[in-house]
């Protein structure tokens, strides 16, 4: 089969890869009026009219359940004698901007250097579309024999997919008897192969704030005898992870990591070297945690660790006054083992900081958000072999397989729902693709090899499941 080419992918998806770029349609999670504003409307337009136009043959449709974000679906009908339906799954909707992104460089403004486009949201998610559409565009186009076909492009995945559930639920008939899904919405250790992704971490974020007074008083006159709220807030938190190593003490978000994964990053590491430690923007003498480069992976893949994401209660430093302030409140991120439960961590944490509030202070939560962790069931041989061939064919080297330290809670839904379905976790976000942070990245080669191995395996799933 002909593959796609860059410049194909240039004429073909590129020009409303960018239209997409500029549309600040952020999730809901991080735009209170995103329903008003229509922006997540606007990009789910703009990418089922480029289903449509790129795919005459499928049904497409955006979907708008009652409060909710939208949803396009688009169904290939299969060209072969085979049951099941493949799932292409991706998102649309974006994080926010997150600062100031470098000189020359804008969240809503993409600019090209070289191979690359910057923009926001530009590799996590929005490519998806356009390499789920192409993959099957040339399959339809070269008159390959596929299986069934649904691509999937949801609008909550970066508020925790919160939305997709209902649309499972309501597309049911839709979606039909899902046998393989392909998940274009995870990383990659390196741009020089295909990586699948075997494991993903679970998350759950809350809000805690610690209140001690009505209003800011005079330092000079509460502090030393008003409790600081910051104060009562490092307590709190030494209560959940050791300050001077990172442990995460709360047995509920610890996990026995399998023997499997200690072996696979001992032999990613051999390859790869120290590929997390080349990975991170550190500073100049910054020692990073994990005894080894194996140890690092196995931590970002399978440990407990908490972030505080965001701060309120205290004024921007140039404006600071001498004030005991009334209260301190800390996004608390606690990304957790693939297999622990985080309702179970949520409920420790709550537990553990409510309980006997130091100094009386005020103790609240709020905001909470759980995502499930997943572990890949076992690839059947024929998508192994089609895998490694695919990522030969169009990177040169077999495909790699790995733990992500990210979440994607729908693969834990969707492994329920359907016990039995097949995943392949794959992506774009390889080193600098900087998801989720400034001057997010494609690599647009890397997204042309990965909508070739996208249609690889849909063309495999046929020989596969023919002659079975
Ligand atoms: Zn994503």
């Amino acid at each position: 089969m002909p593959a796609l080419t860059l410049q194909e992918f240039e004429r073909l998806a590129l020009p409303t890869l960018l239209d997409y770029a500029t549309i600040p349609c952020l999730s809901p999670s991080f735009d209170e009026s995103w329903a008003a504003n229509g922006e997540l409307d606007r990009a789910a337009t703009l990418l089922a009219d480029w289903l449509t136009t790129t795919l005459p043959s499928a049904t497409v449709l955006v979907h708008h359940l009652e409060g909710r974000t939208p949803l396009i679906s688009a169904v290939v009908e299969a060209t072969a004698p085979v049951d099941g339906t493949v799932v292409l799954y991706g998102h649309l909707d974006k994080q926010p901007p997150l600062g100031d992104w470098s000189t020359g460089l804008d969240p809503f403004i993409p600019v090209r250097r070289g191979d690359q486009v910057y923009a926001r949201g530009i590799s996590d998610d929005g490519y998806s579309t356009f390499s789920a559409g192409l993959a099957v565009a040339a399959l339809e186009n070269d008159g390959v024999a596929h299986p069934r076909i649904v691509i999937v492009i949801e609008a909550s995945e970066e508020s925790g997919s919160e939305d997709l559930e209902a649309y499972l639920d309501d597309l049911t008939d839709t979606l039909g008897d899902v046998r393989l899904l392909v998940c274009l919405d995870s990383g990659a250790l390196s741009y020089d192969r295909l990586w699948v992704t075997t494991s993903l971490r679970g998350l759950v974020n809350t809000e805690v704030r610690v209140g001690v007074l009505e209003r800011g008083v005079h330092s000079g006159s509460a502090s030393g005898v008003v409790p600081s709220s910051f104060r009562v807030l490092r307590q709190l938190l030494d209560r959940i992870e050791d300050a001077s190593t990172g442990t995460v003490l709360l047995p509920e978000a610890n996990a026995t990591i399998p023997d499997a994964v200690h072996t696979a990053a001992k032999t990613l590491a051999d390859e790869f070297g120290d590929v997390l430690a080349a990975e991170m923007p550190t500073l100049p003498g910054v020692e990073l945690m994990g005894d080894s480069p194996a140890e690092r992976i196995v931590r970002q893949t399978w440990h407990p660790a908490l972030s505080i994401i965001g701060l309120g209660g205290a004024p921007e430093p140039a404006i600071a006054g001498n004030v005991v302030r009334p209260h301190t409140t800390a996004v608390l991120s606690m990304r957790l083992p693939p297999t622990v439960d985080p309702l179970d961590v949520y409920a420790a944490i709550e537990r553990t900081l409510l309980n006997d509030p130091p100094e009386g202070a005020q103790i609240s939560l709020r905001g909470t958000n759980t995502a499930q962790g997943w572990v890949a069931p076992a690839l059947e041989p024929w998508l192994t072999d089609a895998l490694n061939q695919a990522s030969t064919d169009a990177f040169g080297r077999e495909a790699a397989f790995t733990g992500e330290g990210g979440s994607i809670p729908f693969l834990a839904s969707l492994g329920r729902r359907y016990p039995d379905v097949q995943f392949v976790a794959t992506g774009v976000l390889g080193p600098h693709s900087n998801a989720h942070g400034i001057d997010e990245m494609l690599d647009l080669p890397t997204a042309v090899r990965v909508t070739n191995v996208v249609s690889a395996v849909l063309e495999a799933y046929v020989y596969a499941k023919e002659h079975v």
